[in-house]
């Protein structure tokens, strides 16, 4: 398979290069074990060379005007968007994505370098009314200068614009770590963002085998002001240690426990809809895919019995392929994690509605299945599942919902289904999330603040409020007047 997107090397200080090592890592496609192309496996010293490339970079991009990081990020959104077919393809390849997700997550990542790059000309300062008339008080922006970004597999393009764009647009530099299993996505957005004509050193993607060396260096070198990580909680809490030496500002958006209440009041059509959508994107594999079903009794029976049956008629196969719906899972450590979380949820009493074998394809495919009779001690109850299993718990009435809903360490996205206003109202402000859906299952949009609460992370991604990540508040006290 040739996309013209593949690039072999990584990409620093506006150069393609190997690892000083020349040790090469291969990707593979997670559908049929091919390999699709090597990238560098880049070790601590390369990412040194990476990080002094963007230190160098930021003493120019930081005097360029809010307009001119505008024009450039908006000639890099019309490049995405104009190779928006060979993106898809390239990330199905090496994440497993339904081709039509993939196209989906191009135009979603995409959407972010548009945003970011119209809210660059809007990061204002304040004027503050002075307490002494010989002196004047001003609040002004600053980019906070080089920042790592370290992304994971299941939005291979989307995790990266929605930190590198909002880093650039305040006039940061930036060093990406992709996910060792997808960085071919990530290196097409370097060759895209070389078009648009970013200078040298300002964006600059590594790869490496595994996250430890590259990511020690990314979270602790002095030159790095800022990190931005996206992944599991043990690694993004691990991350927040390694920065606290040099005192770094941190964004961490990290795993989520996602909670999906059906009440008696709800449209129930409607919730199987929402749930089908949230619970079976990327074949279960986001971190706001609904990881726990909590239904009322007098519904449960019905939601149950509706979701089993348009679960059965999802489409399994090679992303690729048309008319596909569910993938396969990354790799075999992600099939093994959905084949232990349900025997352990069988062993302990739930029941199997549809589903609950590896599918007939092998590898890493697994059939999209639905489990009624969970309980909280079952593993899946408490742990992120990242697969396509339904699990559905039974409830009484509104507190023991939200009881259920909030005991977990996580807080990143919740979900209800209810007709009740006064409910809506109370259920959303009692949820201990950072992001609710309300009779909707289907939240993210760059216009919105994304991110967690608890162990699911800190800062916020998309939005005006996004920006803000990147930016450091300077206060200036003008006297003698
Ligand atoms: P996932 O379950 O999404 O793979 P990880 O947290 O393992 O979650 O990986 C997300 C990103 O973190 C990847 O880019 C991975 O290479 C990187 N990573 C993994 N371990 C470390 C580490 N110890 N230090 C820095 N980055 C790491």
């Amino acid at each position: 398979m040739t996309n013209p997107l593949i690039r072999q090397k990584s990409y620093v200080n506006g150069q393609w290069v190997e690892a000083e090592s020349a040790r090469v890592h291969p990707i593979v496609n997670p559908a049929n074990g091919e390999q699709i192309a090597t990238v560098p496996d880049f070790g601590k010293a390369d990412a040194e060379r990476a990080v002094e490339a963007a230190h160098t970079a930021f003493k120019t991009w930081r005097t360029t005007t809010a307009k001119e990081r505008a024009q450039i990020l908006r000639r890099w959104y019309d490049l995405i968007m104009q190779h928006q077919d060979d993106l898809a393809e390239l990330m199905t390849l090496e994440c497993g994505k339904p081709l039509a997700e993939s196209k989906g997550e191009v135009a979603y990542g995409a959407s972010f370098v548009e945003w970011f790059g119209e809210e660059a000309k809007r990061t204002y300062g304040d004027a503050i009314p002075t307490p002494k008339n010989d002196r004047r008080i001003l609040a002004i922006k600053q980019p906070v200068g080089v920042c790592s970004a370290i992304t994971p597999w299941n939005f291979p393009l989307a995790m990266i614009t929605r930190k590198v764009a909002p880093a650039i647009a305040a006039g940061c530099t930036a060093v990406v770590k992709p996910a060792e299993a997808t960085p071919l996505t990530a290196l097409a957005l370097a060759d895209l963002a070389e078009q648009a004509g970013f200078p040298k050193g300002v964006l600059n993607i590594i790869t490496a085998s595994h996250g430890v060396d590259v990511g020690e260096v990314l979270s602790t070198h002095p030159l790095v002001s800022k990190v931005s990580f996206t992944g599991s909680t043990p690694v993004g809490k691990a991350l927040i240690k390694q920065s606290a030496d040099t005192v770094k500002r941190v964004s961490m958006e990290l795993g989520g426990n996602a909670p999906f209440i059906v009440f008696d009041d709800a449209d129930i059509d409607a919730a199987v809809e929402g749930a089908m959508a949230s619970k079976y994107r990327n074949t279960g594999q986001t971190c706001v895919c609904v990881n726990r079903f909590l239904v009322q009794d007098s519904v449960y029976d019905a939601f149950a019995q509706a979701l089993a049956e348009k679960t059965k008629g999802l489409t399994v196969g090679n992303g690729l392929d048309d008319g596909v719906q569910q993938g396969p899972l990354i790799n075999e450590a992600g099939r093994q994690k959905v084949e232990t979380l349900l025997k352990d949820a069988t062993d302990k009493g739930a029941k199997i509605l549809t589903g609950g074998q590896p599918h007939a394809l092998g590898g890493n495919f697994f059939e999209p299945t639905v489990l009624t009779d969970i309980t909280p001690d079952m593993r899946l109850s408490q742990e992120e599942i990242f697969g396509p299993l339904s699990a559905i718990t039974r409830f009484k009435d509104e507190d023991e919902a939200i009881l259920l809903a909030n005991d977990t360490p996580f807080g990143l996205a919740a979900y209800f289904y209810s007709g009740n206003l006064a409910r809506i109202w109370r259920v959303s402000e009692a949820l201990d999330y950072g992001i609710v859906g309300i009779n909707e299952g289907i939240i993210s949009t760059e216009v919105a603040p994304f991110g967690g609460m608890k162990e699911s992370g800190l800062g916020r991604e998309g939005s005006h409020y996004g920006i803000d990540e990147y930016l450091e508040i300077k206060y200036l006290c003008m006297g003698g007047l």
